[in-house]
């Protein structure tokens, strides 16, 4: 490519919607340009690094028996009511109608199209298993867009699904398809880690997220110090079990007068008493049924672990009128005694082995004192329900864990029958019964792992990009363009550079040399090759390699072989 005639402008200004790194740098190097909120134009360079990218993808993918097949964006309600999840999915899925007034929506992801298109193939038992992904474009109507590809409302992704026969099968594509992420992040040169991760509203009882560990990450990843475990603090766990307790420590319950005081941290001042001792009660209307979650007061509810427990896939704070039908009392004195109506409480196990807890009395301005379980109320359903915090103890050994920031770039899903048994998606198997195909999803957010490249590499000068996704592996920079000599050997690395096999940028613009090296640096051309009337004199080449900053004077007849062996090595390690 002659950047003379590139499609591109680089930009020394900052939009202020850019509020990170990459998502400055992809936009100073002429890479992405807004429309919309959260939806944006892919410019030539971004381009050629996404094909880059998706090349990677599939190249693992087909490697692994995948097939690609590429599914509408606009797909029908009716198959969402099928599923179920046109009424549940909320205010994320763009809705419209056509003109007949039939209800359409634009994908977010494509569970439902795809259980369609297998189920009009799937006879028996024999086709399986079947392994489909596309990579296109998804529409999420965010509440925040925001970090550029990062967070789009338009954005691309992989998305795969798998049909097997029964679990056992299935699983093993599950592990297939977590070996083909570990193998896509690897070569892309991120420096990842597979997460357990929760499985919210796409559903199904196994999960696994890949995340780059990034300042600027959204999610929260706790790993161990000392062995593999990692988990999205969605899902992290630490050693937990029920301790038991002294009764005969037991003291008689008694209700004591707070007035106005309903934070935890507040009646345990205006008591005097530590907030461990307290039983934190919250009341929360989960999948349209209220439940009460008891946590020591120290701690924090964890809604994904009590929507994952309860199988539902919604979950809310109960608001003040719900408050008070359940407990008789204004919000801030709800408590597991007397509560004027039954309702579910599930209790964690670090209200366990306390003597003598304080909670609230279900009545106006009052607390109970000396409250133990087992005695004034039971522990039913008793489970880990908090948030993990960094320095607890690792669930598998000893170690502690680690709070690191990480962006989420894929997820692989175990699915089971979940929507092959509503959408009837079956089979019949070998005994001659029907059975519903045993699903598994797979998704990777192309744009968000290319700007979480650039997260992840780069300096005050610009992006760093990794060889593997660099829009140009090389760029050849004639300083003087009014000297022949220098334009002419400019066009020799050109065309000698593309027939090794590179891909190469001519930097041909009539520009100074201080303008080019600016624009090399941010653009973050892994090599550059460096021509000046000078070193051309001396039959050298200053080669600078962008991630060390490095320069070396090579030899004029030696820089093709030069950069064509860096190359190499830096694609395959
Ligand atoms: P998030 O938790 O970040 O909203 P998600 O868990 O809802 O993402 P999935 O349904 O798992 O997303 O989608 C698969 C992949 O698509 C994600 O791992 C992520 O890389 C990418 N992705 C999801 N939402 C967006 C978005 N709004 N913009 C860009 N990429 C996205
Ligand atoms: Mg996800």
């Amino acid at each position: 490519m002659r950047i003379s005639s590139l499609f591109f402008q680089t930009k020394k200004e900052v939009p202020k919607e850019a509020q990170i790194i990459s998502h400055q740098l992809m936009f100073r190097a002429g890479m992405i340009q807004q429309l919309a909120s959260g939806v944006y134009n892919y410019l030539p360079l971004a381009l050629k690094s996404l094909r880059k990218l998706e090349n990677i993808i599939r190249e693992e993918l087909d490697k692994r028996g995948c097939q690609e097949v590429l599914m509408p964006v606009v797909q029908p309600a009716e198959l969402w009511k099928e599923s179920g999840r046109w009424d549940y999915y909320g205010p994320e899925l763009l809705r419209f109608q056509d003109r007949k007034g039939a209800d359409f929506c634009l994908g977010p992801t494509h569970e439902e199209v795809v259980t369609d298109m297998v189920r009009k193939n799937l006879k028996s038992y024999r086709q399986l298993p079947w392994n489909l992904y596309q990579v296109q474009g998804k529409f999420r109507d965010e509440v925040r867009p925001r970090f550029g590809l990062m967070r789009g409302r338009e954005f691309i992704m992989k998305d795969g699904y798998s049909f097997d026969v029964d679990e056992k099968a299935a699983k093993q594509s599950y592990d297939l398809m977590y070996e083909a992420y570990n193998a896509i992040f690897s070569r892309c040169g991120l420096s990842f880690r597979a997460v357990d991760a929760a499985t919210g509203a796409i559903g199904g009882d196994m999960s696994h997220e890949f995340q780059v560990l990034a300042e600027s990450g959204e999610d929260l990843v706790l790993a161990c110090d000392s062995c593999d475990y990692a988990a999205n603090e969605e899902k992290a766990r630490t050693q937990t079990k029920e301790l038991r307790c002294d009764a005969t420590l037991y003291n008689e319950m008694e209700e004591v007068s707070t007035p106005d005081q309903k934070a935890v941290e507040d009646v345990a001042a205006f008591l005097k008493t530590p907030v461990e001792q307290f039983i934190k009660s919250m009341i929360f209307v989960a999948g349209g049924e209220p439940v009460m979650v008891l946590v020591r007061g120290d701690r924090e509810v964890n809604e994904s672990k009590i929507q994952a427990y309860l199988s539902v896939d919604e979950i809310a704070l109960a608001d003040d009128k719900t408050v008070e039908e359940i407990t008789g009392a204004p919000t801030g004195f709800a408590g597991p005694v007397n509560l004027k109506k039954e309702i579910r409480i599930l209790a964690d196990w670090s209200i366990t082995g306390i003597a003598n807890m304080v909670c609230g009395a279900n009545k106006n301005d009052a607390h109970l004192v000396n409250v133990n379980s087992g005695k004034d109320f039971e522990l039913k359903e008793l489970g880990d329900f908090i948030v993990i915090e960094a320095g607890e103890i690792c669930p598998q050994c000893d170690g502690k864990l680690q709070e690191h920031r990480g962006i989420e770039v894929g997820q692989v899903f175990y699915l089971g029958t979940k929507y092959s048994e509503r959408m009837n998606c079956t089979f019949i198997g070998d005994d001659g019964k029907s059975y519903p195909a045993v699903m598994g999803c797979y998704g990777i957010g192309v744009g968000r792992t290319l700007q979480a490249a650039i997260e992840q590499n780069h300096d005050d000068y610009g992006i760093i990009w990794p060889m593997a996704l660099a829009p140009f592996e090389v760029v050849v920079m004639p300083l003087q363009m009014n000297k022949e000599v220098v334009v002419e050997t400019g066009e020799k690395f050109y065309k000698e550079l593309r027939e090794a096999g590179l891909e190469v940028a001519l930097d041909d613009r009539n520009e100074r040399a201080g303008f080019k090296f600016n624009d090399s640096d941010l653009v973050g051309y892994p090599v550059q090759v460096i021509l000046g009337a000078r070193s051309i004199e001396n039959g050298v080449a200053e080669v600078k390699i962008r991630k060390t900053g490095e320069k070396i004077e090579i030899k004029l007849d030696e820089v093709v072989e030069w950069v064509k062996n860096y190359r190499d090595t830096q694609i395959n390690g």
